[in-house]
C-alpha cells in the first residue's frame, strides 16, 4: 500500500525544486555557505553561514523599491566581510597552534582592492581587534590609510601595521618618517634602491628610527594572469644583489636594525597552491640570510594572492583555486616554520596582504532585465508565403531553405545542417550584391533559425550532438537586455574575461525554460556576458526564465501602450567585492550604481545600514567638465525659440524642460 509520503514523492518527482536550481547554478559550490536558496525560490544571503540567519534577496529588492531605490543596485553585506576576516584570522591561528608556530600572523588589507570608505572603515575597526592592518600602494591611498587608522580604535592607541608598497617620492617617504614619529607602526617597503636612500636621508633629518621593508624579486615565477608580478623581470622590488647592497648601505648608516620586513607579492588570484609554496620557500630562505647578516628582520610579508573560487570548481585554473583558506594558512605556516627551524632563526610575524579573499564575497549586484530578443523556432509561414508571392522570382536559397525545413528527418540532420548553412551564406551574398529584397532576407533568417532549432531538438532527442552542431545552442540562445553597464559594474568581465557567478534571484522554484546571454545598456558590443561559470564545461549561455507578462494594472487608466510589459525579472551577479568598483568606468556616462549596506537585526529581519546613492547624470557630466547651468540655459533658449516659432506649444516646451531638469538630477540607469 502506498503511504502518503510515497505518493507525495511520486507527485513531486519530476517537479522542479529550489534545490534543482541551486544545483543548476552551482550556488553551493561558489557560494561557500554565504549564498543559498529558500523554499520561496529566492536567493538568500547567509551573512555568517548560519542557516538560521538568512536574508531573502528578493525581499530586499522589493523593500528597496518601496523606498524609491531602484535596480541596478549593489548590495554590500558587512557581516559577510566580518565573517571572512575572522575566517582568515582563525585559519592562521589554528595552523599556528597545530604546528607550534610562535611568530604570529597579521593580514594587512590592501585598500586598492576596494577603497570605498564604508568598506575600509569596517576593516580598519575590525583590524584593531584582529591584529590586522592596512596597506597603501600610492600617495592618495597612503593619505586615506593614515586617516583611517587614526580613527580606528581611538587616537594614540593604534599600533596597527601600515605597509606602504608602490613607488614613492620624497614627499611620500617624508610623510612615512613623520608618521613614525607620530607613533604609527608604518613600514615603507623599498621597491627600488633610491627609495632606501630617501628613507635614510629623512630619518636622519627628523632623527627617527624608521621601520623599513624591502621587496625582493624572487626567481620563482608567479602563475596565471599576474605571473609577471614576481620573477626577476617584475616591475617591483630589488634584485638579490641589490638586497645585499641595501644591507651594506644600512650598516654603513648604522640602521641595519631598522630593516624589519621582507616582502614579495607573486600575483593575484593564485590558483595553484604549489606556486605559493615555492615562492614562500625562497622568500623565507632570503629572510633567514638577512637575519644571519644582522638585519633586524621580524616580519615576513608574503603579499596577496589568496584566491577566490569564482566558479566553484576548486580547480587550478584562473576562475578557481585548488585550495581552501585553511590549506593556504597551513601551507604558509608550515613552509616558513620549517625553513626557519632548519636555519635556527626565530619565527617571524607572518604578514599577508590578502585583499581579494577578504572582500570578494561581500558585494552582490542586482539588476533587472529590460527585455529579450530571441531567435524563433517557428517561422511565420503565412507571412513568408505572402512575401514570396510578391516577388517576381523567388531567389533559389529561399526555396532551398524551405525545402530543407519541410523535408528534415532524423536521418539527414547533418545534411540538413550543411544545406541550410550554404543556402544562408548564398542568400547573404545575393543580398549584399543587391539581388535580394529585404522581405526575402527576412524569410531566410527566419527559416534558418527554425531549421537550426529543429536540428538541435532532434539531435538532443537522439542523444547525440554532432561536433559541427556544437556552436548551435549558443548561436540560438536568447539575448537578455539588462539594466547595467558591464564597464561600470563588472569591468574585469570585459578586461580580462573574469567569470562571475550569475543567477536569477527569484523564480527558482520554476524550471528555467530559456537559455540566454546578457547584454548591458551601453552602446558597446563588448558590453555583454556570454561566458558563465560551470564546474565542467565552458558554458556560453545561462539558463533563464521566460519573462512573464505583467498583470494589467487596474489603476492605470491610460490606454497608451506600456513600456514595461513584463513582470520584473532580477538577476544577481555575485562575488563582486574585489577590484570591480574602483576599476569600473563611465563608459557611455553610466555612473556608479546605488550601493546599499544590508544586515540582519537581532530578530532576523533585514535592515538597511547605509544607502550610498549612485551618480546622478549631473555628476557624471561634471566629471567630463560640462557645466550643468550652461546646458540648462542652452536648452531653455532653444525651447523658448521653438515655442515662439510655434514648433512646440508652451505646454510641450514646459514638459521637455522638466524632463531635461529631472533627467539631470536622476539616476544614469533606466528607471521604471
Ligand atoms: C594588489 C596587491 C595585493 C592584493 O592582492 P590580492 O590578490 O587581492 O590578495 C597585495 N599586495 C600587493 C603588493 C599588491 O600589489
Amino acid at each position: 500500500m502506498a503511504t502518503i509520503s510515497s505518493v507525495k514523492n511520486a507527485f513531486l518527482q519530476g517537479r522542479w525544486t529550489p534545490e534543482d536550481a541551486s544545483r543548476l547554478y552551482g550556488i553551493a559550490d561558489w557560494g561557500k555557505g554565504y549564498i543559498g536558496v529558500n523554499n520561496a525560490g529566492h536567493v538568500t544571503v547567509l551573512p555568517t553561514k548560519d542557516p538560521a540567519r538568512q536574508i531573502d534577496l528578493h525581499e530586499v529588492i522589493q523593500g528597496l523599491k518601496e523606498r524609491g531605490i531602484h535596480t541596478p543596485v549593489l548590495l554590500r553585506f558587512n557581516d559577510i566581510l566580518e565573517h571572512r576576516l575572522r575566517e582568515i584570522r582563525k585559519a592562521f591561528d589554528d595552523a599556528m597552534a597545530d604546528q607550534a608556530y610562535v611568530g604570529g600572523y597579521s593580514c594587512v588589507y590592501p585598500i586598492k582592492v576596494n577603497q570605498q570608505r564604508h568598506v575600509c572603515e569596517q576593516i580598519a575597526n575590525l583590524a584593531v581587534e584582529l591584529n590586522f592592518g592596512l596597506e597603501a600602494g600610492s600617495k592618495p591611498e597612503l593619505l586615506a590609510v593614515l586617516g583611517l587608522s587614526a580613527t580606528a580604535g581611538g587616537p594614540g592607541v593604534n599600533g596597527m601595521p601600515i605597509i606602504c608598497n608602490g613607488f614613492k617620492d620624497s614627499e611620500f617617504i617624508e610623510t612615512c618618517v613623520l608618521a613614525t614619529k607620530l607613533g604609527r607602526n608604518i613600514l615603507p617597503v623599498v621597491e627600488k634602491f633610491s627609495e632606501l636612500e630617501l628613507i635614510v636621508k629623512h630619518a636622519k633629518q627628523y632623527n627617527v628610527r624608521p621601520r623599513i621593508g624591502i621587496r625582493v624579486k624572487l626567481s620563482s615565477r608567479g602563475a596565471g594572469r599576474w605571473e609577471s608580478s614576481a620573477g626577476v623581470r617584475s616591475k617591483f622590488g630589488l634584485f638579490v644583489s641589490e638586497v645585499l647592497q641595501a644591507v651594506e648601505y644600512l650598516k654603513a648608516h648604522d640602521m641595519l636594525d631598522c630593516l624589519n620586513l621582507l616582502h614579495c607579492h607573486v600575483g593575484s588570484q593564485l590558483y595553484d597552491i604549489r606556486v605559493l609554496k615555492n615562492a614562500i620557500n625562497e622568500l623565507t630562505h632570503i629572510y633567514c640570510e638577512l637575519h644571519r647578516l644582522g638585519a633586524g628582520v621580524t616580519m615576513l610579508d608574503i603579499g596577496g594572492g589568496m584566491g577566490v573560487d569564482y566558479d566553484g570548481s576548486q580547480s587550478a585554473w584562473s576562475s578557481s583555486i585548488n585550495y581552501s583558506v585553511q590549506e593556504y594558512a597551513a601551507d604558509v605556516v608550515y613552509r616558513v616554520k620549517s625553513v626557519c627551524d632548519d636555519a635556527k632563526v626565530p619565527h617571524p610575524l607572518i604578514v599577508s596582504e590578502s585583499g581579494r579573499a577578504m572582500v570578494a564575497y561581500s558585494s552582490i549586484l542586482v539588476l533587472d532585465v529590460l527585455g529579450t530578443s530571441r531567435f524563433e523556432a517557428n517561422p511565420d509561414m503565412p507571412a513568408i508565403e505572402k512575401a514570396m508571392k510578391a516577388e517576381t522570382e523567388v531567389p533559389q536559397p529561399v526555396l532551398d531553405l524551405l525545402d530543407t525545413y519541410r523535408s528534415m528527418t532524423d536521418r539527414n540532420l547533418l545534411e540538413a545542417y550543411h544545406d541550410s548553412t550554404q543556402a544562408r551564406d548564398e542568400a547573404m551574398s545575393l543580398f549584399s550584391l543587391g539581388y535580394m529584397s529585404l522581405p526575402m532576407r527576412a524569410a531566410v533568417e527566419q527559416l534558418f533559425w527554425a531549421i537550426s532549432h529543429k536540428l538541435l531538438e532532434r539531435a538532443a532527442k537522439k542523444g547525440e550532438l554532432p561536433e559541427e552542431f556544437e556552436s548551435l545552442p549558443e548561436s540560438l540562445s536568447d539575448i537578455y537586455f539588462c539594466n547595467f553597464s558591464l564597464f561600470q559594474s563588472m569591468p574585469d568581465s570585459w578586461a580580462i574575461d573574469q567569470l562571475f557567478p550569475i543567477a536569477p534571484i527569484h523564480r527558482l522554484n520554476e524550471e528555467p525554460q530559456r537559455r540566454g546571454i546578457l547584454s548591458d545598456i551601453t552602446c558597446d558590443s563588448d558590453g555583454k556576458v556570454d561566458h558563465f561559470v560551470d564546474k565542467r564545461v565552458d558554458k556560453k549561455s545561462l539558463e533563464l526564465h521566460e519573462l512573464r507578462e505583467a498583470a494589467p494594472d487596474p489603476l492605470a487608466a491610460s490606454s497608451l501602450p506600456k513600456g514595461h510589459g513584463h513582470e520584473p525579472y532580477y538577476l544577481g551577479v555575485f562575488l563582486l567585492g574585489a577590484y570591480q568598483e574602483i576599476l569600473g568606468d563611465l563608459h557611455n556616462l553610466l555612473g556608479d550604481t546605488h550601493a546599499v549596506h544590508i544586515s540582519l537585526d537581532s530578530s532576523n529581519h533585514w535592515e538597511i545600514d547605509e544607502v550610498i546613492e549612485g551618480d546622478t547624470v549631473e555628476e557624471v557630466l561634471s566629471y567630463v567638465q560640462y557645466d550643468v547651468a550652461d546646458l540648462k540655459r542652452a536648452m531653455r533658449q532653444d525651447i523658448e525659440a521653438a515655442c515662439r516659432q510655434g514648433r512646440l506649444t508652451f505646454a510641450e516646451g514646459k514638459s521637455l524642460l522638466k524632463y531635461y531638469d529631472d533627467g539631470l538630477e536622476g539616476y544614469t540607469y533606466l528607471e521604471e
